[in-house]
């Protein structure tokens, strides 16, 4: 055995906050000097920064990647009665903010390769839907598995004809590309989390919402403040509620954005890596060819998953299930419609993925010490 004299994290933020701790100290310090807390100019400087990097032309920043797959629904009225189609396969906030509107979730099946929103499922699901009569198909959430997009072309051209639309849930891509237009641009409205673990991260919560619509993103911005109007503070036009994002996390974000560039560029180096070294021993993520993911997770699937992470905690090296049970099987759902034909490729997915440490700083060495632990745990399995 290979001794394991130090514990590799498995995201690791320290490394780039000590790369720029003394520009996120002078940011902070900016912003207890002008004091507005709330809304302040970093806010706005970062919504345009962040609309010219995607080339979108509408950024509304909030307080969640949750709050921004909710703030759309509610600014598209969605609530009972109403169908919003999402995959089974994902973080529990895509379903939440459905729930949170009332509405049904109807779950899809995804793809056994990008893990992403098999287009196929989803036209079984609004079929179903429409036959069956009670909901009203409404709005469809893709949603950009561990960093690569969703096939919105695809998706869009089962939704538009019937008036449904697309959110793309993009709290794990940010950064992504499909063809030669960032994930913001992809769908017609889309979510990202600045959780600071996500590709682009701040220091607490924080999300933003892209829209080329400008209507659409006056709704939103009231939404975000309670719903208020245009005559003044104390006019409100709407239900809403407050999901601002903190002029704090602005600032912190705008010095994380400047880096990020490179960030994704580490990261893609990292996974190609693991991928050289990999690809003959378990199943190595594969992105399609006119994509570029974001790695938010590097995330492989081996058939004794559980035996190989059991192995690599051994030696020191960390490693995540996402996620090991899918939402149309957890209580809270269990009653929500799904595709016709079952969620197979869901089921089998939940019981063999697995990931490994990701993050732009990985260093080599370190990356060394994972790919021989998981082929030592493979080739052992291999001869047992
Ligand atoms: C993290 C995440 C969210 C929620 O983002 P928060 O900022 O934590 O609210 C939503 N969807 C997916 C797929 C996520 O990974």
């Amino acid at each position: 055995m290979t001794g394991a004299t130090t514990s590799i994290p498995f995201i690791d933020l320290m490394a780039q906050q000590s790369r720029i701790r003394e520009a996120v100290d002078i940011a902070i310090a900016r912003v207890l000097d002008h004091g507005k807390y709330i809304m302040g100019p970093e806010v706005l400087e970062l919504e345009q920064q962040l609309a010219s990097f995607c080339d979108v032309a509408e950024v509304v920043s909030c307080s969640s990647g949750t709050d921004a797959l909710w703030l759309p629904l509610l600014a598209w009225e969605i609530g009972p009665g109403d169908a919003v189609f999402l995959p089974s396969f994902t973080f529990t906030a895509t379903a939440e903010a459905v729930a949170l509107c009332g509405a049904t979730c109807v779950f899809v099946d995804v793809d056994p390769v990008t893990f992403n929103m098999s287009p196929q499922s989803l036209a079984r699901a609004i079929d179903r839907v429409e036959a069956d009569g009670d909901l009203t198909p409404r709005a469809v959430i893709p949603v950009d598995l561990f960093g690569i997009p969703a096939p919105y072309g695809e998706i869009e051209a089962l939704a538009a004809p019937r008036g449904i639309k697309v959110l793309a849930d993009a709290a794990q891509s940010f950064g992504a590309e499909s063809g030669n237009k960032r994930v913001g641009a992809l769908a017609e409205v889309t979510g990202t989390s600045f959780f600071p673990a996500k590709p682009l991260g701040c220091y607490g919560d924080g999300g933003a919402i892209f829209t080329n619509d400008p209507d659409f993103a006056e709704v939103l911005r009231s939404i975000r403040v309670h719903g208020r109007g245009s005559a003044g503070k104390y006019d409100n036009v709407r239900i809403g509620t407050n999901a601002r994002l903190d002029t704090i996390q602005a600032a912190v974000l705008l010095e994380k954005l400047a880096i990020f560039p490179g960030e994704l560029a580490a990261r893609q180096k990292v996974a190609e890596r693991y991928d050289a070294a990999l690809r003959d021993c378990v199943t190595t993520p594969a992105v399609p060819r006119d994509q570029r993911s974001a790695w938010a997770q590097y995330t492989l699937l081996a058939n004794r998953r559980d035996d190989l992470a059991a192995a690599l905690k051994n030696q020191g090296i960390p490693t995540q299930v996402y996620y090991p049970k899918p939402l149309h099987q957890q209580g809270p759902y269990l009653d929500c419609p799904a595709d016709p034909d079952g969620l197979p490729v869901t089921e089998d997915l939940a019981g063999r993925v697995l990931s490994l440490p990701m993050h732009p700083y990985l260093e080599p060495g370190t990356q060394d010490r994972i790919i021989a632990a998981v082929l030592a745990a493979t080739e052992a399995e291999a001869g047992s």
